[in-house]
C-alpha cells in the first residue's frame, strides 16, 4: 500500500507528520508521492481541494482520505487524534468509499484551448467590467447575461462559493450542476433568470460572447485573461473521477448540522 501526504503547513508540524509516516511504516505503508495509492491530506477543505489539483493527472487511481484539523470539514470524517481508528479501519477496509465526478470547463480563447477541472466550482467572473454571454444548456438558448459574472458548482461545491451566491445546498451524491449568478444586472436591456437554476448532471452548459478581462477560477486556483479575449467555455461533469474514504456512519445531514448550525447533539 503506497501512500502520500498532502498537510496545510500553517496547522500540521513536522513532528506530526512525522510520528504518522512511523506510525504508517510500521503497518505496511510505503510513502510513494509519485503513484500512491492512498493520499492522506491533513488540514481542511482547502486542503482537500488543493490535494485534488496536486495529484489530478493521477486522480482515477488514488483514494483520497482527510484528517481535520480544527474547523468542522466537509470532506474529512476523521480528525488527527483518530490516526489509529483511521489505520485500522484502512486495514480492515471499514469504511465508505465515495465517488464523486469532477466538474470540467473547457475554455477557447484567441491563445487556443484550455481544459480546467474542479471539485467544488468553475467561476468566471470579470471584475473589471460586466462580462455579457449568451448562456445554453445542451444547445438550446437560454438567456443573454450580463453581469459580473456565473458559478457553476457540483453539489460539493453546492455549501461553498455557491451557497453565499444564495445557490441551494444539494446533497451530494446527486448528479448535478448549479449555475449561480453574480451580481446580475436586470434591466430593460439585460435580463437573465435571476436566480440559481440545478440541472441534472448529464447535460453541459455553454457560454459564448466576446468576454475581456477575465478571471476563471475553480476551486484554489485561478486563471486570467487579461489580454485575451474568451469566445466560448463549455461545462460540463466529467469522467474523471474522485474517490472519497469516509466513516462508514458518514451522513450528510449531521455533517450540515455540525459545519452550519451548532454542535450539540439532540
Ligand atoms: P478559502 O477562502 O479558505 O475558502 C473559503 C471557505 O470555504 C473556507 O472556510 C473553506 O474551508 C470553505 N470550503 C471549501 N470548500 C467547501 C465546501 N465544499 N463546502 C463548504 N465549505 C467549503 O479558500 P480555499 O480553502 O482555497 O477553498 C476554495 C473554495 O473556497 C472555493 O472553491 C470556493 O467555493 C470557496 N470560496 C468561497 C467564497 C465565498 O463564499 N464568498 C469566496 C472565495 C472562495 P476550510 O477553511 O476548511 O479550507
Ligand atoms: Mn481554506
Amino acid at each position: 500500500m503506497k501512500y502520500s501526504i498532502y498537510s496545510k503547513k500553517e496547522v500540521i508540524t513536522d513532528m506530526y507528520i512525522e510520528s504518522f509516516q512511523k506510525r504508517l511504516s510500521k503497518d505496511g505503508f510505503e510513502y510513494d508521492n509519485e503513484n500512491p495509492d492512498y493520499v492522506f491530506f491533513l488540514g481542511g477543505d482547502g486542503t482537500f481541494l488543493r490535494a485534488v489539483h496536486y495529484f489530478i493527472d493521477k486522480i482515477d487511481t488514488i483514494k483520497f482520505v482527510g484528517l481535520n484539523a480544527g474547523t468542522l470539514g466537509f470532506f474529512l470524517d476523521y480528525n488527527t487524534a483518530e490516526l489509529d481508528s483511521l489505520i485500522n479501519d484502512l486495514k480492515n477496509e471499514n469504511y465508505a468509499l465515495f465517488e464523486y465526478p469532477l466538474l470540467k470547463a473547457k475554455i477557447y480563447s484567441k491563445k487556443g484551448q484550455k481544459t480546467i477541472y474542479a471539485v467544488n466550482e468553475i467561476r468566471v467572473e470579470s471584475p473589471f467590467g460586466s462580462m455579457i454571454c449568451d448562456v445554453s444548456i445542451d444547445e438550446h438558448y437560454l438567456e443573454t447575461f450580463s453581469g459580473n459574472g456565473l458559478s457553476v458548482c457540483t453539489s460539493l461545491g453546492s455549501t461553498a462559493y455557491n451557497k453565499s451566491l444564495g445557490g441551494a445546498i444539494v446533497q451530494n451524491d446527486l448528479k448535478i450542476l448549479q449555475i449561480s449568478e453574480i451580481a446580475s444586472i436586470q434591466s430593460s436591456v439585460y435580463h437573465s433568470l435571476n436566480s440559481s437554476l440545478i440541472i441534472d448532471g448529464t447535460q453541459s452548459i455553454c457560454y459564448v460572447g466576446q468576454m475581456k478581462n477575465l478571471i476563471i477560477g475553480f476551486d484554489s486556483e485561478y486563471l486570467e485573461y487579461r489580454d485575451s479575449v474568451v469566445n466560448r467555455i463549455l461545462i460540463n461533469l466529467s469522467c474523471k473521477k474522485i474517490k472519497l474514504i469516509r466513516k462508514t456512519d458518514h451522513n450528510y445531514i449531521d455533517v450540515l448540522h455540525r459545519a452550519f448550525i451548532g454542535n450539540k447533539e439532540k
